[in-house]
C-alpha cells in the first residue's frame, strides 16, 4: 500500500460551491501519521478559504476542526501510534524557533504540517484547510498535530476543542488572564464568543456579560454562563457594562467579532487597568480609530489571540477531562450533526446565524 483513496470536501474555485472528490492519500511519511476522521466541525474559516480569503491556493480538501482514531504512523513517530484517539490541532510546535526555545511553544512560529501532499486521483495537489483537511474519511497530517485525549469523550464535542472552541476558551483563560471573581464581557456570541463565556465561567469570573444583537444568539450565551446579556441594537452596551459593574467596566472585555465598532465599545466598556483580547478576526481593510490619550490613561492590556494561545498537549487533554467531569459543556456546541454531502448548506446556515456548530459525522 501506497496510497489509498478516500472521500472528501473540496472548495476547488472562489465562491464555488463545495464538492464530493476523491481523495489519494499517501502513506505517511517521516514524522507523518494518517488519521480516520470521526467528527470535524463546521467554522467560518472553512468558508473563509471557499470565499478565497485565506490564499488563492485552491483546490483547499476544507475541514480543520476534527478528532479521530491514527491509523498508521510513518518512520520516527513516537508521540502516538495506531489505534490513538486523537483532536488534530493546527499548532504542532517545532521546538526550534526562538519563541519556543524562550519557553512560549504556544507562540511557534513554525509549526508543522505534513511534508507530502493528498491530492485529487488526476494529481491535482490539494491545500488542507489549517494544514489538516478533516472533511474527509481520513487525512494525512504531522504527527504532532495529533494531540491524544480520553476516548470516553465523543468525537462530536472533542473535534470542537480543534479550532473554535479552543479560541473562545483560551481568549478567556491563558489570553485574558480571567480569574476568580473577574467582571468578563464578551462581544458576539457565536461559537467563539460563547466558547469564551464558558471558560470565564470556568475559571470562576462572577460577572459574565454577553453582547450581541441577536436575541437568539444572548439565549444561547446565557446557556453557557452568561450572567447578563445586552442587545446592542437596541442598547448601548458600554453604558450597560458600566451599570452592571460599579460604574467601572470589565475586567476582561472579549471582541469575538473583529469590527472595529465593537473593537472600540470593547475598549471603552474595560475597567482602568482592565484588558481587552481581540479574537475575532478583521478583514485585512480594516483599520481602528482610539483616542491616544486613553490607549496610555487606562493602563492594563490591549491584545489578541491566536487559536485561544494554546498549546495543545496541555489544554486539550485537560479541557476533556473537565468535559468528562461535567464541568465544561461542549455538547452544547454541537447545533447539528450532518454527513459529508451537508457542508455547502451548513455554510449557508452558518451565514444566517441558525447554528453554533453544524459537525459531520464519519
Ligand atoms: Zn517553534
Ligand atoms: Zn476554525
Amino acid at each position: 500500500m501506497v496510497s489509498q483513496q478516500v472521500r472528501g470536501v473540496v472548495a476547488r474555485g472562489k465562491g464555488q460551491p463545495v464538492s464530493i472528490e476523491t481523495i489519494v492519500i499517501p502513506d505517511p511519511g517521516p514524522g507523518e501519521a494518517v488519521v480516520k476522521i470521526q467528527a470535524c466541525g463546521v467554522c467560518h474559516t472553512d468558508l473563509h478559504y471557499r470565499e478565497g480569503g485565506i490564499n488563492d491556493d485552491f483546490p483547499f480538501l476544507l475541514g480543520h476542526e476534527a478528532a479521530g482514531v491514527v491509523e498508521s504512523v510513518g518512520e520516527g513517530v513516537t508521540g502516538v501510534a495506531p489505534g490513538d484517539y486523537v483532536i488534530l490541532n493546527w499548532r504542532a510546535v517545532c521546538g526550534n524557533c526562538r519563541s519556543c526555545l524562550k519557553g512560549k511553544p504556544q507562540y511557534c512560529f513554525s509549526t508543522f504540517n505534513a511534508t507530502q501532499k493528498m491530492t485529487l486521483t488526476d494529481g491535482t495537489v490539494l491545500s488542507p484547510a489549517l494544514g489538516i483537511g478533516a472533511f474527509a474519511e481520513k487525512t494525512l497530517v504531522a504527527a504532532g498535530q495529533c494531540t491524544k485525549v480520553d476516548p470516553a469523550a465523543p468525537a462530536t464535542a472533542a473535534g470542537l476543542l480543534g479550532c473554535g472552541v479552543m479560541a473562545g476558551i483560551g481568549a478567556a483563560i491563558n489570553t485574558g488572564g480571567v480569574s476568580r471573581g473577574d467582571s468578563v464581557a464578551v462581544f458576539g456570541c457565536g461559537g467563539v464568543g460563547d466558547a469564551a463565556i464558558a471558560g470565564a465561567r470556568l475559571a470562576g469570573a462572577q460577572t459574565i456579560v454577553a453582547v450581541d444583537l441577536d436575541d437568539r444568539k444572548l439565549a444561547w450565551a446565557k446557556e453557557f454562563g452568561a450572567t447578563h446579556t445586552v442587545n446592542a441594537s437596541t442598547t448601548d452596551p458600554v453604558e450597560f457594562i458600566k451599570s452592571v459593574t460599579g460604574g467601572n467596566g470589565a475586567d476582561v472585555c472579549i471582541e469575538a467579532v473583529g469590527h472595529p465598532g465593537v473593537y472600540r465599545q470593547a475598549f471603552e466598556a474595560r475597567d482602568l487597568a482592565g484588558t481587552v483580547v481581540l479574537v475575532g478576526v478583521p478583514r485585512p481593510d480594516m483599520t481602528i480609530e482610539l483616542p491616544f490619550i486613553e490607549v496610555f490613561g487606562r493602563g492594563g492590556a490591549l491584545k489578541s489571540s491566536w487559536y485561544g494561545d494554546c498549546l495543545p498537549t496541555r489544554d486539550f487533554p485537560m479541557l476533556i477531562n473537565l468535559y468528562l467531569q461535567g464541568r465544561l459543556d461542549l455538547d452544547r456546541f454541537v447545533s447539528e450533526t450532518i454527513g459529508l454531502d451537508d457542508v455547502e448548506e451548513a455554510f449557508h446556515k452558518m451565514e444566517r446565524g441558525e447554528v453554533l456548530r453544524s459537525v459531520v459525522v464519519l
